[in-house]
């Protein structure tokens, strides 16, 4: 088997670099060819001899994404559908911002966590991606844009539970904030995710990012029926691991709340997500439902999205209410499916 340099950290890197007989300054040279450079092949190394360019070729590989296609949606927003080596799709989507530009990834292809409101859910887990296919998705996005340094933050909102495949997303984030690798802020590189106690408390230990955590139910009942997760990891276990959680510097957890119509957004819903939350550096995201044909559950109304606002921010809490992106090309949250179908448009500000 090759070594995947794109998955390995720096120390791995040198490890390996000297395991092949190689002064160890050849880890960080690749390392800047390949995160800075972002080059998809050895010959492209130009500082670095022909010889040894193709020695490294044979120990070494460079794994790059299949683009199968990019669909631009009438806001801009860009979903680029990848193509896996075994076959398996995901999506990755590019949102455009004022000044700047997100990309939500995927951590997984499918996934296990069985949301009732979200269509990867209807997949099932394919399977866990590698650290380098997560990494990619940033690097191959770069590469496809006329200004790659206005993309600058990264969601892990994609396709998957990114906490359920703990490793691989621990690896790509070392690589995607490392200075000496892809030197994203770990003020802009947010995790989210349904709720997987254990692996909160390990994060906290092992990494400095921000943390969304998608909430959707205030009470154990509302929350079962919406994320089959919750009979695990109920709410107040999930909510002593937040309490622990070590925050940066006036740093906030995000949680998401999918509004969805008669299920949780009344306004004594509202009031017990102001309790649930009370004392918390805590800051919330609304967005009603994106609905799907498949869905046995509609968004509430407009003025209900704006009541359960307010109660919030009556109780003193920041609330945003989030428009969805890239609705028309089902780039939105929970409509990742990694299907292939719709039309081929050119990439929006992309070369
Ligand atoms: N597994 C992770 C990340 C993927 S889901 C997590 O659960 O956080 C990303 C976000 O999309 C979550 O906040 C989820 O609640 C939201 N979402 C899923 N389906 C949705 C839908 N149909 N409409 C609106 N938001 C949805």
């Amino acid at each position: 088997m090759k070594a995947d340099l794109k998955g390995m950290s720096l120390a791995e890197t040198e490890a390996w670099v000297e395991g092949q007989g190689l002064p160890v300054y050849r880890a960080k040279q690749m390392r800047q060819w390949l995160f800075k450079g972002l080059v998809t092949s050895f010959q492209e190394m130009t500082n670095i001899s022909k010889d040894l360019r193709t020695q490294l070729e044979k120990k070494a590989r460079i794994n790059h994404l299949e683009q199968e296609k990019a669909q631009v949606s009438r806001d801009r927003t860009t979903k680029f559908l990848f193509k896996l080596e075994d076959g398996h799709f995901i999506e990755t989507v590019l949102i455009p911002e004022r000044g700047h530009f997100t990309l939500c990834i995927s951590s997984q292809a499918g996934c296990a966590m069985g949301c009732r409101f979200c269509l990867t859910a209807r997949q099932g887990l394919k399977r866990n991606l590698t650290a380098s296919e997560i990494v990619d998705q940033v690097i191959h996005v770069k590469r496809s844009m006329s200004e790659p340094d206005r993309l600058t933050n990264i969601v892990f909102m994609g396709m998957g539970e990114p906490l359920a495949n703990y490793d691989a997303v621990v690896r790509a984030l070392g690589n995607l904030i490392s200075e000496e690798a892809m030197n994203f802020s770990h003020r802009t590189v947010t995790l989210s995710t349904c709720g997987l106690v254990p692996q909160i408390r390990k994060l906290g230990k092992d990494i400095r990012v921000n943390l969304a955590v998608s909430l959707n139910a205030s009470d154990d009942e509302t929350r079962s029926f919406l994320m089959p997760v919750n009979r695990k990891y109920p709410l107040k276990s999930l909510m002593e691991a937040l309490k622990e959680f070590p925050l940066l510097n006036r740093r906030m957890i995000t949680f998401e709340y999918v509004l969805v119509g008669g299920i949780n957004d009344r306004d004594e819903d509202a009031r017990r997500v102001a309790a649930l939350l009370k004392g918390m550096r805590a800051k919330i995201n609304l967005i009603a439902l994106n609905p799907h044909p498949d869905l046995d559950l509609a968004p509430p109304s407009a003025e209900r999205v704006l009541r359960f606002q307010e109660i919030l921010i009556e109780h003193h809490f920041t609330a945003m209410i989030r428009k969805s992106k890239g609705q028309d090309i089902s780039a939105a949250c929970g409509q990742l499916s990694g299907k292939h179908a719709g039309c081929l448009s050119p990439v929006a500000g992309c070369k």
